[in-house]
């Protein structure tokens, strides 16, 4: 008798608090961060881009999500993965930054869920929409650099050689004809990409209060993108920083502002987090990570300004400034498998912070 009472309590706390739903599917896993707040982590698109982490609030009103990908099928899988988690419906759309990896994804929202409100920075919305017209004719266009490069690669992959006519090893033709495939679809996709530009508008920043939950965006300013949005759940303290912070493993500098990025950083290590969910790269739960970008940062500009006073060229700069010791004092950076890609990021961030540091950008 006592022990079928405490097997009664048992299920009772099991249906009061049922284990947190982590779906997951071939290229895909969500993170459960607690209390109906969720990251949706993605492989890659292809071996060139990336789709960004994506946020997932479950409230009473509906379901709002943090970026949608750089493709609408993994998009709609996404979609698939949250039904998994609730059978509320999408209601708000939250965009970062406008780069195509947190947004050509949109449309499928769109699709399923009639009336969504698809929100953005007010310029963000406005380059979202231009970019995608773009990029999705420019990537498609019948001599584009992309379809010259997969014709490249389906040369090597048929022919078993590479472009020096060196032997390809067994496991890197596997590796590449998986690139080949995935190549192949992202021109499909992007073929048709319908564009969809965000419909509600804000500057600065707008509160969202859905379901009883606070959701803050606010526009951080200039770091990884022009306006890269913050968004905060104080209650919760859970922080989504799109690619303000980016662990691929390496952080993307690319018409960055790395002058204004230091201040972004300080005012992201101030805010309590219990989780925080980066653009792309794993969930975390302390700023030791922001501290360590900031670093990079930092050093950048200051090793720039110093080239400047002594009146080197920028070419002069880009080959004194290589920032090997900030490297290996990143575990995530410090591996040699990195070393050739941290070269290109580093000359990137400092031709921003050549212009940066001297009132040109
Ligand atoms: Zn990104």
């Amino acid at each position: 008798m006592r022990l079928s009472t405490r097997l009664l309590a048992l299920a009772v706390t099991a249906c009061a608090y049922p284990a947190l739903a982590e779906p997951r599917d071939a290229t895909a896993r969500v993170e459960a961060l607690g209390d109906g707040v969720y990251a949706i982590l993605h492989d890659d698109a292809t071996d060139e881009w990336p789709h960004g982490n994506t946020g997932v609030v479950v409230t009473d009103e509906g379901v709002v999500v943090i970026d949608s990908c750089y493709l609408p099928s993994r998009a709609k899988a996404d979609i698939a993965l949250i039904r998994q988690i609730t059978d509320k419906p999408v209601r708000y759309l939250l965009n970062t930054h406008w780069h195509f990896d947190h947004n050509n994804g949109a449309v499928a929202y769109r699709d399923a869920f009639p009336g969504l409100a698809y929100v953005a920075e007010r310029e963000s919305a406005g380059w979202i929409e231009l970019n995608q017209v773009y990029w999705s004719k420019m990537t498609t266009a019948p001599d584009s650099a992309k379809r010259k490069g997969l014709a490249d690669m389906e040369k090597e992959v048929a022919a078993g050689k590479d472009a020096e006519g060196k032997v390809i090893s067994p496991e890197e033709l596997t590796r590449k004809k998986s690139y080949v495939e995935r190549r192949r679809s992202e021109l499909v996709e992007l073929a048709a990409l319908t564009v969809v530009e965000p419909n509600v508008t804000f500057d600065q920043q707008l509160v969202l209060v859905v379901g009883g939950r606070r959701i803050e965006l606010r526009d951080a300013g200039r770091a990884n993108s022009p306006h890269d949005v913050t968004i905060y759940l104080p209650k919760e303290k859970i922080l989504f920083t799109g690619d303000i912070l980016v662990q691929s493993p390496l952080p993307f500098t690319g018409a960055s502002w790395p002058v204004q990025w230091v201040s972004v950083l300080k005012e992201i290590e101030a805010t309590p987090i219990t989780w925080m969910v980066p653009g792309h790269g794993p969930v975390m739960r302390d700023h030791a990570y922001t501290r360590q970008v900031r670093a990079l940062m930092e050093a950048v500009t200051a090793q720039v300004e110093a080239q400047a006073r002594a009146g080197k060229t920028l070419e002069q700069a880009q080959a004194a400034v290589t920032l090997e010791d900030v490297r290996r004092s990143v575990p995530a950076w410090s591996p040699d498998d990195q070393k050739e890609d941290w070269g290109v990021i580093v000359k990137v961030l400092v031709e921003r912070a050549w212009r940066g540091i001297r009132g040109q950008g």
